[in-house]
């Protein structure tokens, strides 16, 4: 079986990272497995090609550079996939294009719909793993929240996601591949308005990839979604934050906690990068980009949503330009977290309004689901099995049963 590669196509010089900051996460290179190697040639997948990456591979095989604009309308505009539709390219030029490029998406092995219009995807990225995207309505916006990396090294105590090591790093072609899958199934006049990276993974752990996915869906001959309507979301990447201004991207950073030493309990990466660096690096980023930072907040019962710590959050932020979204907790199973009260809550964020800041509580949408924030899983095993899809337009909705007969094997679980 031949593997596809977005990173090195033949004829398109690999990228440089350009980061002088790489060896800080070199302790987490350890856990990338061998799935990301490309051992054998094969056709190259079309969704994880910059515009600029297609020209440049349509250079080296001595074509026109145009071509790639209008392969990208055909593709992306049209949404035609078969080389011999494709009327402006000669025939004997398609005849060689089909066995170099190909389109496969990740396959929707299913699709769930809560009652409150939210819809979560789920995945499968080959091997047995799989990722989640969600799909949430709220008023004229549509936001897709999706993932970047299977699993998450970052090993935050209260999301799901993080109780699953890293698996693997997405690649481009995979993320930009979640896009069209939720985007090929929208009703007529539906369009994805916003994307958020706030799905399985730590987006700044994966850049390369959750760029060039940027630059794939902005692009005016593509999608051409805004990069306002763009929000990368980060535990606390110090040094590789200066990216999300670079290529701007809205960016959101999961505070969840007012002190270090509660944030070093929930998030380990802020012993790695505590607080003040971190709050130095939103800093600049609104300096750089005159926008704000979003810092979420999640609030768990006894632990991150008491008034003092209200006040400190409000301390902490104050001279930020920033909003503060509070993430009431999401159970999972086994968690050992609760959600506070709802008066507690509501407690927590008047304090917040009565100091001044600028905050937003978050309604929790998909819950019935699972599709809440930090529910998100690659473990099948722990799909609800209800489902709602009266009003979808999408046909391709599985259950467990039909999941296991569509596939020759069943995915193993991962644990
Ligand atoms: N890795 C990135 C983006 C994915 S997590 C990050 O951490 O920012 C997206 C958001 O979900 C983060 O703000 C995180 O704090 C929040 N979150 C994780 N688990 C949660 C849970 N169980 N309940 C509520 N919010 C949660
Ligand atoms: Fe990873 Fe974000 Fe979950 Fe932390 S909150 S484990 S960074 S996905």
């Amino acid at each position: 079986m031949s593997k596809q590669s977005d990173s090195t196509p033949a004829g398109v010089p690999p990228k440089k990272v350009t980061t002088p900051f790489q060896p800080i996460f070199s302790a987490y290179e350890g856990n990338l497995g061998g799935s990301l190697k490309v051992t054998e040639a094969g056709p190259v997948s079309f969704y994880g090609m910059t515009q600029a990456d297609l020209k440049s591979y349509l250079k080296g095989l001595g074509k026109e550079q145009f071509r790639a604009q209008q392969i990208f309308k055909w593709v992306y505009d049209r949404r035609i996939t078969d080389f011999d539709e494709m009327s402006n390219i000669s025939k004997a030029f398609r005849d060689e294009l089909k066995k170099l490029i190909d389109f496969k998406l990740p396959p929707v092995l299913s699709h769930l719909k809560s009652i409150d219009g939210t819809q979560k995807f789920l995945f499968d990225m080959g091997d047995g793993n799989s990722v989640e995207a969600v799909l949430i309505p709220s008023g004229d916006r549509l936001t897709l929240c999706i993932s970047s990396e299977v699993g998450c090294n970052m090993a935050c105590k209260f999301c799901f996601t993080g109780k699953q090591k890293l698996k693997r790093r997405l690649k481009a072609s995979e993320i930009v591949g979640q896009f069209m899958q939720v985007h090929d199934r929208l009703q007529e006049g539906q369009r994805i308005s916003n994307i958020v990276f706030m799905g399985m993974g730590e987006p700044l752990d994966n850049s390369e990839a959750v760029f060039k996915t940027v630059d794939i869906l902005n692009d005016d001959f593509g999608i051409g979604i805004s990069r306002r309507k763009i929000t990368v979301s980060t535990s606390g990447l110090v040094p590789e934050m200066w990216k999300i201004a670079a290529n701007r991207v809205r960016m959101a950073v999961s505070l969840n906690g007012s002190n270090d030493e509660v944030r070093s309990l929930v998030m380990p990466i802020n012993k790695r990068f505590p607080l003040k660096d971190l709050l130095d690096a939103c800093l600049r980023y609104t300096k750089e980009t005159h926008d704000k930072v979003t810092f979420e907040y999640v609030m768990l019962k006894g632990v991150t949503d008491s008034l003092e710590q209200a006040r400190e959050l409000h301390q902490l932020t104050r001279k930020i330009p920033c909003k503060i979204n509070l993430i009431p907790f999401n159970e999972h199973p086994g968690s050992g977290f609760e959600r506070p009260e709802d008066r507690q809550i509501e407690k927590f964020q008047d304090e917040l309004i009565r100091l001044g800041s600028h905050v937003l509580l978050r309604r929790t949408m998909g819950r019935d689901i699972f599709a809440a924030c930090g529910q998100l899983t690659s473990e099948f095993e722990n799909k609800p099995r209800s489902m709602d899809i009266s009003n979808s337009k999408i046909g391709s909705v599985f259950k467990k049963s039909d999941f296991r007969e569509g596939r020759q094997e069943p995915i193993s679980p991962i644990k």
